[in-house]
C-alpha cells in the first residue's frame, strides 16, 4: 500500500498533467490516498473538492494547510513536496505532502496529495531510541548521550557540565561474582546515581562501567562539584547483592561547556581525561583547559633549568641535623636552590619534579653530590683535617633507576678525597614501589661505597617497616607531617612512638624533620628519637653560615 501510494505521489509530481487529468475527470476517488483540489479566491486558499480518503483523515480542519497552499500558489512553482504533520504529540500523523499546480486552469489551483508516513516515522523513532538506549539500564547509551550533549551545545547560551563516572575495580567484581551479579550491580549503581541527580539532569551509561551525566548549571561551577559529591555519597553505602556485600568507589571527571566548545566528543574526552586524574588523586577532578598552558610553562622551566645546570645558577644550602640530647650538630642536609638569570628564585618543590620528569635530575643530582662533597672537604681543610660532621644528599628515585648510581657515588667520593662514611644518601619510599629486588641490588651496591642510607619522608608512602627490614637502610627520617602539631595531637604521638619503637628494634637511627619549636624537639628526645632537624635549630644556610654555625655549636 505504502509503495503504491508513494508511486502515485511520485507520478503526480513528475507528471503534473496527471493531477490535471484526475481533477478534470473528477476521478479523485480512484486514488486511495487523501487528495484535495484547492484554489485561490479572494479570501485565500479554499477547497474545491476532495475525496473520501481526505475526509476520513479529517484533514479539512487543518489550520496550517491553507497558508502552505497559498504560499505555494503565490510562488509560481509547478510542484512542491514536503513533510507535514498534524495532530497533538500522541496521535500525531506524519504525511508526505505533494502540491501540484493544475496548468490548464486559468485561476490559481492545485491538487494536494497526502501520503501517510506515520508508521515509517514511528518505526524510525523507535529504532533510533533503541539504538541510543542501553538495554541493561534503560538509560541512554554513548550515542544517546552524545545526542543529548549536542543538543545542549546547539542551544548555545545555557551553562552545562559533563561528569564522567567510572567505577573502580568493576571488572574484578564481574570476574569474581559472575556477569549476572555484575549486571545487577550496574542497575543498582545507575539507580543510585540517578537518585543523586536533579530532575533536569541526564544520566547515561556510556561504557561498561562508565556513566555520563549532563548537568545544566547556573553560572556557578561549584554545582557540579556538589553533584559529584552526592554521587560519591550515594555509592558509599555498601551494595547488598545476593549473599555479597560490595563496596563500590568511583572516579569522577568533570568538563564544563562554554562558548568555545563545539564538539560533544571533545567534551566527553576532556571529562575522561579529568576522570583518569581522579583515579590517582581519589578526588573529583575537573578538566583544565589551561593544562596546555601549564605544560608550556613547564617546558619553559625545563629549558631554563637545563641552562641553569650548565651555567651554575644552582647552589646548595645546608640545614643542620642536631643531636636532640646534646644539641650538637651531627651533619647537614644539602638542599638545592635555584636563582635564575632574572633573579627569580624557584622552589625545589616546583623544579625538582620538572627535573625528574625531564630526566634533568640525573645531571642535577650528580652536580649536587659533587658540590656537597666539595663543600664538606673544604670544611675539613678549614678545620685542619676533620670538621666532625657528615653531609646528606637527596637522591631521586629516577637516579636510582637510571643512573649507574653506585659508580657515580664512588667517583664523587674519590674526587673529593672523602670516605664513604661522611656521606648520607636520602631516598624516598616512592623509590621502593617499582621493583623491590632491583632496589635492593642498587642499595647494596651503594652500601659497598661505605655510605649510609636514610629513608626520607618516612610515613607518607606505602612501605612498612617490615619491608624496610630487607633493605640496607640505616636511618629513618620521620616526615614533617607527624612532627608538626605533635604536642596537641595524640594520634601523631602514637604514630611517632610506633615508628621509634620499631626502628630501634631494627637498629636504625631516627631523624625527626620539621621541628619548629624547641619543646617539640624535647618531646621527641623523650620519646627516644636521636636526631632532629628544623627551623627551631636552623633554617637551611649558605655554606659559609653553615660552617660558622657548626663551629659555634660544636665548640
Ligand atoms: P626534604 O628532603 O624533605 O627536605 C626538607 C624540606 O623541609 C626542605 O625544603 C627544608 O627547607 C624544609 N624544612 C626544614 N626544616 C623545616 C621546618 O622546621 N619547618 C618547615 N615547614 N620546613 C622545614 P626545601 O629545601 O624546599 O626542599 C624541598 C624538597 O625538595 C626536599 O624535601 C627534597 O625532597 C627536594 N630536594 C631539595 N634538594 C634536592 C636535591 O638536591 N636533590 C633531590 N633529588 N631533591 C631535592
Ligand atoms: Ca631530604
Ligand atoms: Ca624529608
Amino acid at each position: 500500500m505504502a509503495t503504491r501510494a508513494t508511486w502515485l505521489t511520485r507520478h503526480l509530481v513528475t507528471l503534473p498533467e496527471s493531477a490535471d487529468v484526475i481533477a478534470n475527470q473528477g476521478s479523485l476517488e480512484l486514488v486511495p490516498i487523501p487528495l484535495a483540489l484547492m484554489s485561490l479566491s479572494k479570501g485565500g486558499a479554499r477547497f474545491e473538492t476532495f475525496n473520501r480518503a481526505f475526509t476520513r483523515a479529517r484533514l479539512i480542519d487543518e489550520p496550517n494547510l491553507k497558508p502552505i497552499v497559498e504560499a505555494f500558489l503565490a510562488s509560481g512553482a509547478e510542484n512542491e513536496e514536503r513533510d507535514w504533520q498534524t495532530g497533538a504529540v500522541v496521535e500525531r500523523r506524519h504525511y508526505r505532502l505533494t502540491l501540484s499546480r493544475l496548468p490548464h486552469r486559468a485561476d490559481q489551483a492545485c491538487i494536494a496529495s497526502f501520503v501517510d508516513q506515520t508508521a515509517e516515522v514511528r518505526t524510525e523513532e523507535t529504532l533510533r531510541r533503541e539504538m541510543s538506549t542501553d538495554s541493561l539500564t534503560g538509560l541512554p547509551n554513548r550515542g544517546g548521550f552524545t545526542d543529548a550533549l549536542e543538543a545542549s551545545i546547539v542551544q548555545g547560551n545555557a551553562c552545562w557540565a559533563v561528569l564522567m563516572v567510572d567505577l573502580d575495580r568493576f571488572s574484578r567484581f564481574n570476574a569474581c561474582l559472575g556477569s549476572l551479579t555484575g549486571d545487577e550491580l550496574l542497575i543498582t549503581v545507575a539507580r543510585r546515581i540517578k537518585g543523586a541527580l536533579r530532575s533536569g539532569d541526564t544520566l547515561a551509561r556510556t561504557g561498561g562501567d562508565e556513566f555520563g551525566v549532563l548537568l545544566t548549571i547556573d553560572s556557578d561551577r561549584s554545582e557540579a562539584d556538589q553533584v559529584a559529591r552526592r554521587i560519591r555519597d550515594a555509592l558509599a553505602t555498601p551494595f547488598r547483592l545476593s549473599e555479597y556485600e560490595l563496596r563500590v568507589s568511583c572516579a569522577i571527571g568533570i568538563a564544563f561547556g562554554d562558548a568555545e566548545v563545539t564538539d560533544a566528543e571533545d567534551v566527553i574526552r576532556h571529562a575522561q581525561v579529568a576522570m583518569k586524574k581522579s583515579k590517582a588523586t581519589k578526588n573529583a577532578e575537573s578538566y583544565q583547559t589551561r593544562a596546555l598552558d601549564s605544560a608550556r610553562a613547564e617546558f619553559a622551566m625545563e629549558t631554563s633549568l637545563r641552562r641553569a645546570i650548565e651555567s651554575e645558577q644552582l647552589n646548595l644550602v645546608y640545614q643542620p641535623i642536631c643531636d636532640l640530647q646534646t644539641g650538637r650538630v651531627s651533619g647537614f642536609e644539602a638542599l638545592a636552590r635555584w636563582t635564575d638569570e632574572h633573579g627569580v628564585r624557584h622552589e625545589p618543590s616546583r623544579f625538582i619534579p620538572v627535573a625528574e620528569e625531564s630526566g634533568l635530575i640525573v645531571p642535577l643530582g650528580r652536580w649536587a653530590l659533587d658540590s656537597a662533597l666539595r663543600t664538606l672537604a673544604d670544611w675539613d681543610r678549614r678545620s685542619g683535617g676533620y670538621c666532625g660532621v657528615t653531609v646528606s644528599v637527596n637522591l631521586s628515585p629516577i637516579q636510582l633507576q637510571r643512573d649507574a648510581i653506585a659508580e657515580v657515588v664512588r667517583c664523587a667520593l674519590q674526587d673529593s678525597g672523602l670516605a664513604g662514611a661522611r656521606l648520607k644518601l636520602e631516598i624516598t619510599e616512592s623509590a621502593l614501589i617499582n621493583d623491590p629486588d632491583q632496589i635492593a641490588r642498587v642499595l647494596t651496591g651503594l652500601k659497598e661505597t661505605g655510605v649510609t642510607i636514610a629513608m626520607d619522608d618516612f610515613g607518607t608512602g606505602f612501605s612498612n617497616l617490615a619491608s624496610l627490614q630487607k633493605l640496607p637502610i640505616d636511618i629513618l627520617k620521620i616526615d614533617r607531617s607527624f612532627v608538626t602539631g605533635l604536642l596537641t595531637d595524640r594520634d601523631k604521638v602514637a604514630i611517632v612512638r610506633a615508628i621509634l619503637g620499631l626502628s630501634q628494634a631494627l637498629g636504625m637511627e631516627t631523624v625527626a624533620e620539621g621541628i619548629e619549636g624547641i619543646d617539640v624537639g624535647q618531646t621527641l628526645a623523650a620519646l627516644g628519637c636521636t636526631f632532629g632537624q628544623g627551623y627551631a635549630y636552623a633554617r637551611p644556610l649558605e655554606p659559609g653560615a653553615a660552617y660558622a654555625f657548626l663551629r659555634e655549636r660544636n665548640a
